[in-house]
């Protein structure tokens, strides 16, 4: 049976740490603080939003909400980020994704100052991840790469598969896996023989979009699978990329959802707010 890799515990861990240290940022005059913005009415996203507010206040991070109308024009927007990249109290700013259609995502992302892209989305962060000299982690990849350090499993000379080649989860967390020397293969929707790929992954991350894509009988036995899926499915319930039932008899480690990779996203954002904080300070 599969180790259980429980983000929900790991993030509550982070987190604790996280409060110890911005208590005694506060004793030094800094306040973390973070400014999320959401526009318009999606659901997931909201959800997504109030996790990031109850964060915050579970590590007594200042926090501010910005909930426009799905009206809000681009040129609002961007002056409010540009009003928020000039606000002393606000270390970080995030733009909830996916933004209305009428707004372009790229000239939002771009926007946001480098120094408070608590996201890691902005190119010059994404260039700094690239070149392996950054101040932010994507949030998401950076999860799963304390995920993986919980299964016990060194990566430095692994086989890697991530399926997915995002901008925003695959691409990223290719590389943080390729920091930690791994050997790394980035598959996606062009790739032929997938299972090929994936059954010869000591570590594989799942960042596809669609339920239980990864079956059992793709996965190489005792590895180390991530499944960072997050899938409604039609009787409401979550479930990841990863067929569950099927893959924890084989896999060595592996990742629930809910439960898993979410929690971790949510934690390192965190993280990323205390050190934009103590960055913009020493600026
Ligand atoms: P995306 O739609 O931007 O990318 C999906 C990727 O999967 C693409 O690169 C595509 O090439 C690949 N793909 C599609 N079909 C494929 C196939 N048949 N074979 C191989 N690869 C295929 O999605 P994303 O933003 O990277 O998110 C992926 C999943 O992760 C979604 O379920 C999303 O909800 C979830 N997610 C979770 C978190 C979290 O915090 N846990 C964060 C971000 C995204």
């Amino acid at each position: 049976m599969a180790k259980l890799l429980m983000g929900k515990e790991v993030s509550a861990r982070i987190k604790a740490e996280l409060k110890t240290e911005v208590d005694k940022l506060k004793e030094k005059g800094i306040v973390p603080g973070l400014a999320v913005i959401i526009v318009g009415e999606d659901p997931a996203s909201q959800v997504y939003v109030r996790n990031k507010e109850r964060a915050c206040e579970e590590c007594g991070i200042y926090s501010e909400k910005y909930a426009l109308p799905e009206e809000t024009t681009q040129e609002e927007l961007l002056e409010l980020i540009n009003t928020l990249n000039n606000k002393t109290s606000i270390s970080g700013i995030l733009v909830q994704l996916p933004v209305p259609k009428h707004i372009d995502e790229k000239t939002i992302i771009n926007a946001i100052a480098p120094n408070k892209d608590v996201d890691a989305f902005h190119p010059v962060n994404v260039g700094k991840i690239m070149v392996g000299n950054y101040d932010f982690m994507p949030c998401t990849p950076a999860g799963v790469m304390e995920l993986i350090k919980e299964s016990g499993v060194e990566v430095s000379g692994k086989e890697c598969v991530v399926v997915g080649r995002s901008n925003i989860v695959g691409k990223p967390q290719a590389m943080l896996l390729l920091h930690q020397n791994g050997t790394v293969t980035i598959c996606h929707s062009r790739t032929k023989n997938l299972a090929e790929k994936t059954k010869n992954a000591d570590i594989l991350v799942a960042a596809v979009g669609i339920p239980n894509f990864i079956k059992g009988d793709m996965i190489k036995e005792g590895a180390v699978v991530i499944d960072v899926g997050i899938n409604r499915l039609e009787n409401k319930k979550l479930c990841g990329d990863v067929e569950f039932e099927t893959a924890e008899k084989v896999a060595g480690a592996i990742t629930p959802v809910p439960g898993g990779v979410g929690p971790m996203t949510v934690a390192m954002l965190m993280k990323n707010t205390v050190k934009a904080a103590i960055i913009n300070k020493s600026k």
